[in-house]
């Protein structure tokens, strides 16, 4: 079997490249299996536009947020499926100078695709939000799984269930050979498992483990809670919560360390009872040392690439970076380069 890519890894970043390439009317193959880390699966797939500790615009978010809902749509459509949930996310402020501050903010152009409202008072009993908040729009949650069932359901001729083992790659010519399929280019989207593969595993990596509960707590607001913690309704009192962000422990699976500082942050923001657990999963996200995605081509060998790198946040970035890498693989386009590997050449 002839084909134009070969892509390593069927989690969100191989399927979106994957549907920028068929797109573009080229043959490819997706091999994927479930037994490997799956990142895609166990994250809640939130898109945020503002992050972290200090609530700032997360990097290039007036690029990246644009593309998100319409790709997704645009998926939604061709599978006749349905997994984008766009809704409000609600930030508490934590001091009334971030209030002021968010006031502030609240004026300027660059926040207004990204502000619904400001509130300076608490929207609930049970929410700890004496300072009001901030309620986000151009916000919402991917039900991943969901979506790459869909996608893979629809475009199955694409995917095949194997483990890939990179010892059986060879380069005869100008081809990649895997078994019987022969292709000009192979692109490396399996997730951490990049990390130990003999072409990229070189590049600065730096995996995260994170660990996420589904649980059952009354109050269910229309919006999404977040400070600390996320709280997700998924329907019918379940909400799902997390995460946690660790260096170590990658090995160990879910962890009674993780899921009580769930509840305790979650307790710090909800306070109402948790009626039951009903699950706790654990994933490694391909996060890199500087946090930026890693895009691009190997310094010394011809059609091997890497597209790979979202971290925590592979729902945002996904959409506007497959479409930058299939311009780089189709019309030779430049990549930008915060994202290019060529940025750590020196490590390869
Ligand atoms: C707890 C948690 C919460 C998260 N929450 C969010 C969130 O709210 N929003 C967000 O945007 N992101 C979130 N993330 C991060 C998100 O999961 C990643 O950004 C994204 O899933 C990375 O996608 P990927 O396709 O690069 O990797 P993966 O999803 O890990 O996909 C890699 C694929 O390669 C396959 N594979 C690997 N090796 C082989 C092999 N040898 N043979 C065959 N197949 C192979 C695997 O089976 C897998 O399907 C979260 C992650 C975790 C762990």
């Amino acid at each position: 079997m002839k084909i134009d890519f070969l892509l390593i890894g069927g989690g969100i970043a191989g399927t979106a490249l994957g549907y920028r390439l068929i797109q573009a009317g080229k043959r490819i193959l997706i091999i994927d299996q479930a037994s490997q880390n799956q990142s895609s699966r166990i994250a809640a797939g939130l898109y945020n536009p503002v992050t972290g500790r200090k609530m700032v615009k997360t990097w290039f978010a007036d690029r990246l947020f644009p593309e998100i809902e319409p790709f997704y749509r645009q998926l939604e459509k061709e599978t006749g499926s349905s997994f984008l949930r766009p809704e409000t996310i609600y930030r508490p402020f934590i001091s009334i100078e971030e209030q002021n501050e968010w006031m502030g903010n609240s004026s300027e152009a660059s926040f207004e695709p990204y502000i619904r409202e400001l509130v300076t008072e608490s929207q609930a009993d049970t929410i700890n939000d004496p300072y009001g908040g901030v309620m986000l729009k151009n916000s919402g949650w991917l039900d991943i799984p969901t979506f790459l069932d869909a996608f893979r359901q629809k475009f199955s001729k694409y995917f095949l269930d194997h483990k890939f083992e990179e010892e059986n790659l060879e380069q005869k010519g100008n081809v990649w050979v895997y078994g019987e399929l022969e292709a000009d280019s192979v692109i490396y989207c399996n997730g951490v498992s990049a990390a130990s593969s003999k072409y990229f595993g070189n590049l600065p990596f730096a995996p995260v483990k994170g660990e996420i509960l589904e649980l059952q707590q009354e109050f269910c607001p229309n919006y999404i809670v977040n400070r600390g913690v996320f709280r997700v309704h998924l329907g019918d009192g379940i909400h799902r919560v997390g995460s946690t962000y660790t260096w170590h422990d990658l090995d160990l699976g879910p962890t009674e360390r993780a899921k009580n500082e769930l509840l305790e942050r979650l307790q710090g923001l909800v306070d109402l009872p948790v009626q039951k657990i009903i699950s706790h999963k654990s994933g490694i996200r391909p996060a890199t040392k500087d946090r930026k995605p890693f895009l691009g081509k190997h310094p010394r060998l011809e059609g091997v690439y890497i597209f790979n790198g979202f971290g925590a946040k592979g729902v945002s970035l996904v959409p506007f970076f497959s479409k930058m890498m299939s311009s780089y693989l189709l019309e030779s386009e430049p990549l930008m380069m915060e994202v290019d590997i060529a940025r750590y050449f020196d490590y390869i």
